[in-house]
């Protein structure tokens, strides 16, 4: 699967991904991420991308422009054209569901928004899904385009090592996972659950479906609600 983000700071969203479970992906070819900079586009010898809002008010708003110069240039290297996102704080809020549905696609363009936004007419023609992380606001689209990357890859084929572990974790089923231990036996006078080291795979799984329920109960009971739905 192949991410373009567009952003005024590639190296931001290049580092943070080059590491770890993503970097190891990129290295082998399950994903590639193309940073792509959006003042590269500017058509001024200033590298300027942004102005003043019409209207008035406070901040910068970023041009229609370059953001769609920088979109045609993504365009010539795709077979079709690719879904577009926007992240915004006005957007549908980002789950585990949207994760599974993005990593389907072969392409996706990540748009990255700064200062008090991008205007309007830019959106209107490229953009076909508008994402938030949260109920929050951020200073920029670089770490929810990271957040999404990374929730993404993990549905992409072969990116981890083992893919259960994508099936069995947390928000598959509406569940959250279980309480996961490892050595030692004993920390701090506590002690792992005594199933979990019987070698019983029917109880620990019993053991394991129990858990989750009760977590979920305790800590998301919104989410048990949906299974009801
Ligand atoms: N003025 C905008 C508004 O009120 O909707 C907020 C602009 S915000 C300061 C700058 C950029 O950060 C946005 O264009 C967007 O790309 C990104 N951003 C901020 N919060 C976000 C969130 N919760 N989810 C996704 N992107 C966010």
């Amino acid at each position: 699967m192949n991410f373009y983000i567009l952003t005024l700071f590639p190296e931001m969203v290049e580092n943070g991904l080059n590491t770890s479970i993503t970097g190891r992906a990129i290295a082998n070819g399950h994903i590639s991420v193309k940073a792509i900079n959006i003042r590269d586009f500017s058509g001024n010898k200033h590298g300027k991308v942004d102005d003043y809002p019409y209207g008035g008010g406070a901040g910068m708003v970023m041009q229609a422009a370059p953001i769609y110069d920088a979109y045609q240039h993504i365009l010539a290297s795709t077979d079709k054209k690719p879904r577009v996102v926007y992240l915004t704080p006005q957007g549908k809020v980002f789950n585990q569901d949207m994760a599974k549905d993005f990593a389907t696609e072969e392409d996706l363009v990540l748009l990255c928004g700064h200062y008090e936004g991008i205007d309007e007419r830019v959106l209107e023609l490229i953009v076909t899904d508008y994402v938030s992380i949260g109920d929050y606001v951020l200073t920029g689209g670089e770490l929810p385009a990271m957040v999404m990357v990374d929730a993404i890859s993990r549905m992409v084929p072969g990116v981890l090592s083992n893919e259960d572990s994508a099936a069995t974790e947390s928000f598959s089923d509406n569940l959250l996972e279980y309480p996961q231990y490892t050595r030692p036996d004993e920390f701090m006078g506590m002690k792992v659950p005594e199933v979990l080291l019987s070698g019983h795979h029917a109880n620990i799984e019993k053991w394991r479906k129990e858990q989750s329920h009760a977590r979920t109960l305790e800590r998301r009971p919104d989410l048990l609600k949906k299974n009801k739905d």
